[in-house]
């Protein structure tokens, strides 16, 4: 078994307790990693190293200039090493070594783009109305971040907080999920080899009561960047403005992904089959509401069920698998449970339904790609987030019925448009109530795009030029001439 410590100040240590906890291969649902049980008191020492970094050393001291060419080194790094750090995270959290490579071959992209934000970070000299005074304004660091991850996509989530905070010049203390702590702790150790000074970034694993809460807590952080379920997420909001911190929040969703008769019909079958199953449907993005148009309705669904029957599932290390095992235990029964919750519903089962006892999956945690049809929009199984390969396919008439149905749900993160009359893309784009909407694409992501949710969804955007404001602090200057 692999070990795994804190790393504090740029160096590994135990935590405080001394003890540790399993990390688990979701392929082979045995532990493989021994990971440190942080406590708050290494939260405490975390942040302390991450405020003295911001206060009082190399990184304070350095130019927006130099900050920002450093991140071109960090970028650099990571790209070399892009392969190891794909096959750490597929180890600890099932994602496919076709989908994870792709990933963190694409994640320096955001290290060179907010390195070039760095020295573009200006105040502004305002025209004041009043006679006698010089006004300016200046942009800060915001202070120490607190980063808390889920484990679905542990580097790329991670990445899109992180790039931006230190472009802004913050330094951070990062809380990975208990079930995917490795590669975020690979990566830092990558960052520091690569000339990233000590104490600007650190981590601390362990569980969400007895770490990520004491990061929330501490008042040396000035903000809290989350991304997690709607739940953690409400908790950490009320928490973080107890103590009146900044907070960004990307939570869940329950995604319409919407196929009008008039669409590419090849297009957006690929795109609803890939919409859900894509990551094993453990995309806060997953599209888990198939929204068809009635005219088409059967044609689609026969040709969805086709498609998804041919998914190859197995070993996510083989280049050849389509859909690997869901992440974590728990996960997997929380999955199973939802298929019967929909049974019991009505819903009626067109694929899938069980776990997974193909050969191929070992003693995994699959379950076999599943489809409902008939679904009715106000069930459990069309309102609650699966965050797993299930798929509920809802009938609509017409243009309003299908934009009354994609709202209707307290989420709203993104959203599929398939079809071929702009004039209806239009229409849908500005109607649906969602951060994103894809017209005849689904799941695409950048660097450059804003990202987020609106309802319950989350508050704020990551990613895009804006993002950095998240992580500075304006300062007005009046100087009486
Ligand atoms: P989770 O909320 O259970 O955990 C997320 C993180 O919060 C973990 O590191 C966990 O240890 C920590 N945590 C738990 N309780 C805490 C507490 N009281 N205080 C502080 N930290 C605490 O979520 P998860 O199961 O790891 O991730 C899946 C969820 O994440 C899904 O709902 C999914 O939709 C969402 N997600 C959203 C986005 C997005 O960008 N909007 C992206 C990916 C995943």
């Amino acid at each position: 078994m692999q070990t795994y410590q804190l790393r504090i100040n740029g160096r590994w240590r135990d935590s405080s307790t001394g003890e540790f906890f399993d990390s688990y291969d979701p392929f082979t649902g045995k532990p493989w990693a021994s990971v440190a049980r942080g406590s708050a008191a290494d939260v405490d020492d975390a942040v302390h190293a991450a405020h003295d970094a911001l206060t009082n050393s190399a990184w304070s001291q350095m130019t927006a200039s130099a900050r920002g060419k450093l991140l071109h080194r960090l970028g650099d790094a990571i790209a070399a090493n892009s392969a190891e750090l794909a096959r750490t995270e597929v180890r600890d959290n099932g994602k496919l070594f076709a989908e994870m490579s792709a990933q963190t071959a694409y994640i320096p992209e955001w290290f060179y783009y907010y390195g070039g934000l760095a020295d573009k970070i200006e105040g502004s000299v305002v025209p004041l109305d009043k006679k006698g005074y010089f006004a300016y304004t200046t942009s800060a660091p915001v202070g120490v971040v607190g980063i808390i991850t889920p484990w679905n996509s542990p580097l790329l989530l991670l990445t899109w907080k992180l790039a931006a905070a230190l472009a802004a010049g913050c330094t951070v203390v990062i809380k990975p999920s208990e079930h995917t702590s490795a590669s975020t702790l690979e990566f830092v150790a990558l960052l520091e080899e690569a000339g990233l000074p000590a104490g600007v970034v650190n981590v601390v694993t362990g569980f969400g009561q007895e770490v990520g809460s004491p990061l929330v807590d501490h008042p040396l952080v000035r903000r809290v960047s989350f991304t997690g379920s709607d739940a953690t997420g409400s908790r950490i909001g009320a928490q973080a403005a107890g103590g009146i911190k900044h907070v960004g929040l990307e939570l869940g969703g329950k995604s319409p992904n919407i196929i009008f008769d008039d669409a590419d019909l090849d297009a957006a079958v690929n795109g609803a089959v890939s919409g859900i199953f894509a990551a094993t449907g453990q995309t806060c993005i997953a599209g888990s509401r198939l929204l068809v148009q009635s005219s088409v309705h059967d044609e689609v669904v026969r040709r969805v069920v086709e498609l998804s029957k041919t998914a190859r599932m197995g070993d996510p290390a083989d280049p050849d698998t389509q859909v690997g095992p869901v992440t974590t235990r728990d996960q997997y029964e929380k999955v199973l449970s939802y298929i019967e919750i929909a049974r019991s519903e009505g819903a009626q089962l067109s694929l899938g339904g069980a776990a997974a006892t193909r050969p191929e999956c070992g003693d995994g945690w699959f379950v076999e790609p599943t489809i409902f049809t008939g679904v009715d929009n106000s069930s459990r199984i069309a309102q609650e987030e699966v965050f797993g390969p299930v798929l509920s396919v809802i009938r609509f008439d017409d243009e309003a019925e299908a934009i009354a149905i994609a709202n209707d749900s307290r989420y709203g993160l993104g959203a599929g448009v398939w079809t071929s009359d702009m004039a209806r893309a239009f229409r849908m784009t500005a109607a649906i109530e969602s951060g994103t909407v894809w017209v005849n694409t689904y799941r695409a992501v950048s660097y450059m795009m804003p990202f987020g949710g609106v309802k319950e969804s989350g508050l704020g955007r990551e990613n895009g030029i804006s993002a950095v404001d998240d992580y500075l602090e304006t300062k007005s200057v009046w100087i009486n001439t």
